[in-house]
């Protein structure tokens, strides 16, 4: 006999609509990320990482652990949806935090790719759902901003989690795809946007598998650092 109850997508969001809302790093009542943990967002510093390609510098709000470990799973493996408008609002905080030669005229802002199933699962990438709000973000902020999801993974990667540097080069080899129509227009600074950047395999495939497009990237942001 079961005993419990199966909501559907739509009964959860009516549900979280209707529920007071927790703090994904803490657990204090009323937002989904507490103005104390949103502060982990506030910081921005360099990465080095020796797969990075043609010295595209590459950017991290934090290091992954702690809070912002907690608020990074809680959005991309735990549903937490609402999420996705705070963690956006840190990535546009930081994108306007990097030197201006990253980020001046037409910003384009490209997601890193989730695998097809992850995503599935999930409802969503939840990197594009990053970048549509850091997008909206900052064009209340008068910066021309657009997400495009301009690459996709074909199918055959694994999860890279537990994976070394070269098997994670080996994974993504050839398997990060553009989507023609999805591209940058020629003349906008693309920014490539992820959550957590840990040996720099899936940044630098993304960088390559643009510039094989011909689209050159400006700078890696990541909310995060491994390490
Ligand atoms: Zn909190």
């Amino acid at each position: 006999m079961t005993t419990g109850i199966s909501l559907g997508r739509a009964g959860r969001a009516v549900l979280d609509l209707l529920l007071p809302v927790d703090c994904a790093g803490c657990g204090v009542r009323g937002s989904p990320c507490c103005p104390g943990c949103a502060a982990v967002w506030w910081g921005l510093e360099p990465v080095e990482r020796g797969a990075t390609v043609d010295g595209t510098p590459m950017f991290a709000l934090t290091r992954y652990r702690g809070v912002a470990r907690r608020l990074l799973l809680a959005q991309k493996e735990r549903g937490r949806r609402d999420l996705g408008a705070p963690l956006g609002a840190a990535l546009a905080r930081g994108l306007t935090n990097l030197p201006a030669e990253y980020r001046q005229g037409e910003l384009r802002l490209v997601p890193a790719p989730s695998r097809a199933s992850a995503a599935r699962q999930r409802g969503g990438s939840h990197v594009l759902a990053l970048a549509l709000h850091c997008a909206a973000v900052l064009r209340t902020q008068a910066v021309r901003a657009r997400a495009v999801p301009a690459l996709r993974l074909a199918p055959g990667a694994r999860d890279a989690v537990g994976l070394d540097a070269e098997q994670r080069t080996v994974n993504l080899r050839g398997r990060v795809r553009t989507r023609p129509r999805r591209l940058p227009e020629p003349g906008t600074r693309v920014i490539l946007l992820d959550d957590v950047i840990t040996t720099g395999a899936t940044a630098a495939a993304c960088v390559r598998a643009l510039g094989n497009a011909g689209i050159k990237v400006a700078a890696v942001l990541s909310l995060t650092v491994a390490g």
